[in-house]
């Protein structure tokens, strides 16, 4: 389990041994067990009812655990760590430019990389909220049609795709879009997330409606998810052109978080946060400018965050690309690999890990 130090304070549901499971946050590199620190209504299996509770009870909560810190901690060895909340509806955006643009050199060599419409509304999916699994959990090889005719088999272009997931508390009525000024009423906090990828599934199903079993197979999320008090706030990047009035955003909404891939214990990557296109607040309003309610435990991901250098791209489909070896020959992930993201804000404080091993199909 990461040491996460004393001011991250993330929340997680634990269990110990065959007991029940609970609530607790992550103090140095163990567990305030909130069951035993503030009662009872803490022994529940997922963070959903704390979560609808709203900002005014997070920051309070925050503030009780901060006086608790010198309680005993359950050591991480004894700890079993679960889906932090129950997944109500996922959505994945593409909210990088470098990705958006890496990608679309890749498909679209001739032509402009961005689409017409990126750098107006931030483009994205609804992904498959059951398949959403904790780190730690494996991942089966998906099989699909990798092509016309007869060609079902295992995907051979399995990929992995850094992203930071926002976690919605408190809901909003169908018919009410939530504007960004609103997005700190209506979200918790973050996890990191690995949007696993078959790119030869992808690619072939992807043409007219977008991502659809080269993505649904599984989605791996870190066990703590960090309340946005602990994150540290850059200013937005320029957005030229204009975009809609529903997606102006005012505040220093970039999040200055210091991501990293590996691969087997072999660090691939580090890609910056901080300069993602859209913000969290542009990728909230959009989510529900059409009308469309929030449910608590919405989770809504950034998209694969790359940077500009080659070393800050944050998937294998981009790191390999023009014929790179980042590790050993890889194109794609083989049986055994295990993938894990990291993160730390720019102080350098930890903000958890996602991992996950691939299994044969
Ligand atoms: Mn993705």
């Amino acid at each position: 389990m990461t040491h996460f130090g004393r001011e991250v304070l993330p929340y997680g549901v634990f269990s110990v041994g065959a007991g029940p499971r609970r609530v607790g946050v992550a103090v140095d590199d163990g567990v305030l067990d909130l069951a035993e620190a503030l009662g009872p209504s803490w022994e529940v299996p997922s963070l959903n009812p704390f979560l609808a509770q709203g900002r005014a009870r997070w920051t309070a909560v925050r503030e009780q655990v901060r006086g608790l810190l010198d309680q005993p901690l359950v050591p991480a060895s004894e700890v079993s760590l679960h889906l932090p909340f129950e997944v109500a509806d996922y959505v994945d955006f593409y909210a990088s430019e470098q990705h958006a643009t890496n990608l679309g050199r890749m498909f679209r060599p001739d032509g402009d990389p961005l689409l017409p419409n990126w750098k107006h509304l931030p483009v994205g999916y609804h992904g498959r909220a059951g398949t959403v699994v904790v780190s730690g959990t494996d991942v089966r090889r998906p099989a699909g049609l990798r092509g016309a005719g007869p060609a079902y088999g295992p995907s051979e272009k399995l990929d992995v795709e850094v992203e930071v997931g926002f976690v919605v508390g408190v809901g909003s009525e169908l018919g009410s879009p939530v504007s960004t000024a609103a997005f700190e009423e209506h979200v918790f906090g973050i996890v990191l997330l690995n949007d696993w990828s078959a790119r030869d599934i992808q690619a072939y199903e992807y043409v007219p409606l977008g991502p659809f079993l080269g993505k649904s197979f599984a989605t791996s999320i870190s066990p703590w998810v960090v309340p946005l008090e602990a994150l540290d706030r850059v200013p937005v990047p320029v957005q030229d052109p204009p975009v809609a009035d529903y997606l102006q955003v005012s505040g220093d909404w970039g999040l200055d978080l210091r991501l990293e891939l590996s691969l087997n214990g072999c660090v691939l990557s580090r890609p910056p946060f901080a300069g993602m296109y859209w913000t969290g607040p542009q990728l909230l309003a959009h989510l529900t400018a059409n009308g469309a309610s929030l449910r608590t435990g919405d989770l809504f991901a950034s998209g694969t965050v790359s940077g500009d250098a080659v070393d800050e791209r944050g998937s294998l489909i981009e790191l390999t690309w023009n014929g790179r070896d980042p590790f050993a020959g890889r194109t794609f992930l083989e049986d055994g690999d295990e993938a894990t993201i990291t993160a730390r804000t720019a102080s350098g404080l930890p903000l958890g890990t996602v991992t996950g091993r691939i299994r044969p199909v």
